[in-house]
């Protein structure tokens, strides 16, 4: 079950932080650790702050984007310091774990982890389902990134560690690919109809994604909602 969880690391500055993540990983059983656009690559410092977990490292992949580390994943949990402006689903850092262990079994889960200083940007907290927060003093609740990919490490041992006592979920989710792919053609659609004009396009499409991240759409609903973009375009090609 583990196995089935990737951290995520985005465009990571200090090479001893993915050191210290991997290290943070493995001492929870975790092992399959994706680098979006690091500032720079693991180096002798990485391989030094992650001790006996250089083979995280090693086996590290290293993605240009956050839509490439996700892609296979059915469950996407991004993590921030703060709470931002726009409501989005929150988990604490408890929930965050017990909820990627009951996901486990049926897809990949990603815990999204931001950069040193400025996080994660909003673009890339939309691509993610839930975030999670954790309940740090709020006065000072920046925890450094390796400290943040140890919390949230823990929890998932914790929740794996607790096992049967969880109800695995039943449902058949998308994965990430497949919303994105959902939500071009969303976007596409809507230009052609010239509900979003393009020099205009305002806020739809984030609100759309909103709103659609909130129902949660199963496997079989989004190829209804596919299906329905596609004979709206048909219609339009008509001319009618
Ligand atoms: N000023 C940034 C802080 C970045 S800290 C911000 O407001 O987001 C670097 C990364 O560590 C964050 O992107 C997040 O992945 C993780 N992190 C730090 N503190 C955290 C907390 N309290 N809860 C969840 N993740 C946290």
């Amino acid at each position: 079950m583990l196995e089935q969880v990737r951290i995520v690391l985005v465009n990571t500055s200090h090479t001893g932080n993915m050191g210290s993540a991997a290290r943070a990983m493995k001492t929870m059983g975790l092992s399959d650790l994706c680098l979006v656009d690091p500032v720079s690559p693991p180096d002798g410092q990485s391989v030094a702050l992650a001790a006996g977990a250089s083979d995280i490292l090693a086996n590290a992949r290293t993605v240009p984007t956050l839509a490439d580390a996700v892609a296979d994943c059915g469950l996407v949990i991004g993590t921030s310091a703060r709470s931002r402006t726009w409501s989005w689903p929150m988990l604490d850092a408890r929930q965050a774990g017990e909820k990627a262990m009951a996901e486990a079994p049926r897809h990949k889960v990603a815990l999204v982890f931001g950069r040193e200083r400025t996080g994660l940007t909003n673009e890339e907290l939309q691509l993610c389902h839930y975030h999670v927060a954790i309940p740090a003093n709020p006065e000072y609740s920046s925890l450094n990134l390796a400290m943040a990919v140890q919390t949230l490490s823990y929890e998932v041992r914790m929740a794996w560690l607790a096992g049967s006592h969880h109800e695995p979920e039943a449902a058949d989710y998308p994965l990430a690919a497949d919303l994105e792919r959902f939500y071009a053609h969303l976007e596409q659609t809507l230009l052609d109809t010239g509900f979003i004009i393009k020099p205009h396009p305002g806020q739809v499409m984030t609100k759309l994604r909103r709103l659609f991240n909130r129902a949660r759409p199963e496997d079989h609903e989004l190829n209804i909602l596919r299906g329905i973009l596609t004979s709206v375009q048909r219609l339009g090609r008509q001319g009618k």
